[in-house]
Formats: C-alpha cells, structure tokens, sequence
C-alpha cells in the first residue's frame, strides 16, 4: 500500500508539538511492515535542510487566487528518516524559521496545499491514500474531490488525523478565490458557522476520520471549539487510535540528548545522576523530589495554573519538593512564571523557550511529571516520562485517561486527579511526596512505568486496517 502524508510538522526537520512527533515516526513504523509512507510538508528554514542532501523532484506553478507561483518539490536522498521525505517550497512564503505564527498563514498552508494537490496529479501512481494531519492539510480533501482541475485525483481514499481540535483554520468568504474553481454548489463543505473551515470541511470531506485517543474522540462530541454538531452528525466514520512513541528517539538506554544512560535495572541509580546534572545547573536541592512542566504555556495544558499551585504547594505541604517548568506560551504565565523565581530560589527554576536536549534531560532527571491539562488530544509527555521512570500527575482528560491508571486502582502506576484545579493539583502533589517517601514502592513504580508498552507496534497496524478498511 502507498500512503501520502501531508503534515506542517514532521520531527526532526520541524516540530512545535506533538504533530511532529507523530509524523516523524509513525511513517517509518508503516514502512517496516512492509509499506510505502511518505511525507511531504511544507520547506521551512530549519536547521535540518542545511545538514541533509537534496534532489528536486518536481518544479512547477499553480494560483493562489490571482496570485501565481512556482513551487519546487525536494526530496530527501539518503533516506536518513527510514521513509520518502519530500519538502515543498514556496519562494518567500514557506521558507521561514518558524513553522506558524506569521500573519499570513492562511495564504501560506493555502498554497501549500494547493501545490501539494498539483504535484500530486503529475504523479504517474496515484498513492492509495492519503493521510491528512489537522487543519493546515484539511482543504486538500476537498481539493481532490471537487476542485475541477484535481478531478484525477477524485476516487483517491482520504483519512484526516486531528492531533488537536482547538484550532481549525477558519477564514472568511472574502478568501474563496484561494481554493481552486470547484462546484459552487458544494460551498456547504467547506464551511462551518459563516467561514471556510478547513479542519471542518476533512471532517466532512474525508473518507475517515481518526483523533489521537479513544477518550478525545468522545470528548470532541461535547467541546471541540464550536464543531460538536458535526462530530456528533460525523461519529460513523470517526475512531480513536493512540499515539505511539518512537522508542528509538526515546530511549534512556541510548538517547543522544543524555550522557547518563539507564534501564529499568538501574533505574534509581540512573535517574539520580541525571537529577544531579539538573539540580546543579539550575540550583536546585538534590534530595527533594523534583516534580516538571514541560509544554506549551496556554490554558489547554492548565499551565495558567502552575504559579498558584507552586506557590501553594510551598505554603500548604511546605518547601519538601522542587518544581522545575520548561515551555513557552502565554505572556502573561510566562511573567508570573519567571516572578516566582525571586520568592522561591533554590526550590524553584523556570526556562522560558523551547529547548528539545533539556527536555530529555528533565524527562530522565526528574521524579514527577506535572499535566493538569484541560484539554489533551492524547498527550506525549506522559508517554516519554513513563519511558524515562518518570511518574506522571495527569488529570483525567482525553489520551491522559486513556494513558495513565492512578497508582490507588487495580494495577495503577501514576497519579490521577479529575479536575484542573488549584486544590486537586496540589493534593496529587501531596499524594506524590507521600510516594516519595516510599523508598520501595517509589522504586517498584518507577520500574513498572519503564516497562509499560506505548511503542507503535500497535496503533501502526490500526491505521492500516483503517486503510483497508475502506476496500
Ligand atoms: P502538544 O499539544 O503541544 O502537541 P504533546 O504532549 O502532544 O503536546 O507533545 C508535546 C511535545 O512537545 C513533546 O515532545 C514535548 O516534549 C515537546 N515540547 C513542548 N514544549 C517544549 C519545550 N518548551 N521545549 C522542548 N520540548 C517541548
């Protein structure tokens, strides 16, 4: 089978969360069972394409509107990703240092996928499917099926993958030039509440539709940003399928980003060097338990929260733990974050930015891993600390629930609370010290997380009887 997918991010070339991740991996594990998967997204400047050889494999022109240009398709030659890796530029539009955030995003993941759609009607084979991945690839669904110079590309099988709801796309009508001439009267699926939609016209237009956990997909149903009616009315054709985590990038045995290796054998050993080299570069005290934040600083990962619930966990249970966050965000959590440094040295540190080599190094340091999420679509993080002999304090949200099993049920390893809330997340911290303490117990847990399995064995072979599904 040949599997097209068509992404913003795919890790290592481009990564902002966890769509690249999943990107990045899940391909290589098709190819392993005997598929072709390809990737091809859109050609950032990132440090990736100065360090890798590149072939061009397609040059040509389309129309965003009334506005031409030319696109050139490259294609990664040694095949360093384990699958095909294309990259597609756009001259001024696409080649930034950063994947989003730039005011003309809607024109830049507009003509992305125009071009995308474009290249792929040159293709003498046409791919069996192709797997579309959140809403900056959600308008080719639509493409291929009624624009009219896609037409070839009409029977070819869709599947859109929504690693996060939250964000859709929209724009207005003033914009419908941007999507090649199409049957007017096909107008209802591409919009959703006045605008053009395009995570709403996937939803509509693709021949599956699948979400990052069981749980999420359930969730979207009664609080998906405004699209509930339409998962509702969609249910049919939509499935959850977890998230892996590619165990050859995380790996404590053998990750690039550590120098001090472990397994679960030696788990505390292992563990306690890597907390050293943290505790020491950010002041910190060894021997307390050292409880992270990693992540996006927004109020879907309840990271709003954090500097009350430092500052109260520090008042109500007393300075007995460390807290260490690394993410970026909101400005306004960013500033509270940084101001609690002055009130709380040596028990406190914060880095503000995104840095993936300390990432690794707090997932393998640390001794708890905060996520008081509102929302997570499956959540990776929890996934790596597992890995790392990290215990995760997760509330019970989407792929958290579906993930961690709170250590007081039958057969539990982490920590589980129900709401994002100040008090419920100080409580889990105060239950995690009590844990702490537990030489034993704390060590048994920690080994019991290593070897749960969250590899993609699993969910690779899911998507592809999805694909066959369809036959
Ligand atoms: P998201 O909603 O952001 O996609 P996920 O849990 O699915 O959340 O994935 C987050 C990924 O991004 C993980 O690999 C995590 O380690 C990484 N990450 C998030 N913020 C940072 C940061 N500031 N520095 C390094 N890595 C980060």
């Amino acid at each position: 089978m040949e599997i097209l997918h068509v992404s913003a991010e795919c890790y290592p070339v481009a990564k902002a969360g966890g769509l690249g991740d999943v990107v990045g991996s899940l391909p290589r594990f098709q190819a392993e069972k005997g598929h072709t998967a390809a990737v091809v997204m859109p050609m950032y400047r990132t440090p990736y394409l100065y360090t890798h050889e590149w072939e061009v494999v397609h040059k040509s022109s389309a129309n965003l509107g009334h506005w031409f240009f030319d696109y050139t398709v490259i294609k990664e030659k040694t095949g360093a990703q384990g699958f095909p890796l294309y990259l597609l530029d756009i001259n001024g539009l696409l080649d930034r240092e950063k994947v989003y955030g730039y005011e003309d995003d809607t024109e830049r993941f507009c003509a992305f996928q125009i071009a995308v759609v474009h290249w792929l009607t040159s293709w003498e084979q046409l791919p069996d499917v192709v797997h579309v991945h959140d809403h900056h690839a959600g308008l080719i669904p639509f493409m291929m099926q009624h624009c009219y110079a896609f037409k070839r590309l009409q029977y070819v099988k869709t599947v859109l993958t929504i690693h996060n709801a939250q964000y859709q796309g929209a724009f207005g009508w003033d914009k419908t030039t941007y999507i090649p001439h199409w049957d007017s009267w096909k107008r209802g699926l591409l919009e959703w509440e006045g605008q053009i939609n395009p995570l709403a016209s996937a939803i509509k237009c693709c021949w599956k539709v699948t979400t990052v956990s069981n749980t999420y997909m359930n969730e979207l149903k009664s609080m998906s940003n405004g699209l509930e009616p339409l998962f509702e009315y969609e249910k049919g054709k939509c499935s959850g399928i977890l998230n892996g985590i590619d165990y050859e990038v995380w790996d404590p045995n053998k990750d690039k980003y550590i120098q001090d290796h472990f397994t679960q054998a030696n788990v505390d050993e292992g563990k306690a060097k890597n907390k050293q080299l943290l505790c020491e570069r950010f002041g910190l005290a060894f021997d307390k338990p050292l409880f992270i934040f990693i992540g996006r600083l927004v109020g879907e990962k309840g990271a709003d929260l954090l500097p009350e619930v430092i500052k109260d966990s520090f008042a109500f249970i007393g300075r007995k733990m460390n807290f260490l966050v690394l993410g970026s965000g909101e400005k306004e959590t960013e500033t509270r974050l940084s101001g609690l440094r002055s009130i709380a040295q040596g028990d406190y540190a914060e880095y503000i930015g995104y840095n993936e080599t300390l990432s690794h190094l707090m997932y393998a340091g640390a001794d708890f891993l905060l996520m008081p999420s509102r929302v997570e679509p499956c959540g990776l993080n929890q996934l790596y600390a597992m890995r790392y002999g990290t215990i995760p304090l997760v509330r019970r949200t989407g792929g958290l629930l579906d993930t961690v099993v709170d250590m007081g049920d039958p057969g539990g390893y982490g920590i589980a609370f129900n709401h994002t809330a100040v008090g419920d997340i100080t409580h889990s911290i105060y239950r995690a010290i009590g844990l702490y303490s537990e030489k034993q117990t704390f060590s048994s847990l920690r080994q019991k997380n290593m070897s749960l399995d969250f590899s993609w064995g699993k969910s690779a072979d899911q998507y592809l009887s999805l694909y066959n599904s369809f036959d």
